[in-house]
């Protein structure tokens, strides 16, 4: 996986499933796995525990156009 620069996100990985697990990956960010449901109409969810964010694949241009998301 490389970076990228237009994220501004401390992590961010594409998806192709509106339900994902996450479990932190390896190392200090790991957690008990979760799983994530992203909303479809919002396109991305963030995980509590590790803060990743999964933003699924048809939604990601429209995310990143409005800057990602909005954090309320
Ligand atoms: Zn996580």
């Amino acid at each position: 996986m490389s970076q990228n620069p237009e994220i501004d996100a401390p992590e961010t990985e594409v998806v192709s499933q509106y339900r994902i697990a996450c479990d932190g990956g390896d190392g200090a960010l790991g957690h008990p796995r979760v799983w994530l449901q992203i909303p479809q109409d919002l396109g991305w969810v963030e995980c509590g525990y590790c803060d990743k964010r999964y933003i699924h694949a048809d939604h990601e241009q429209e995310v990143l156009r409005k800057g990602g998301a909005e954090r309320t």
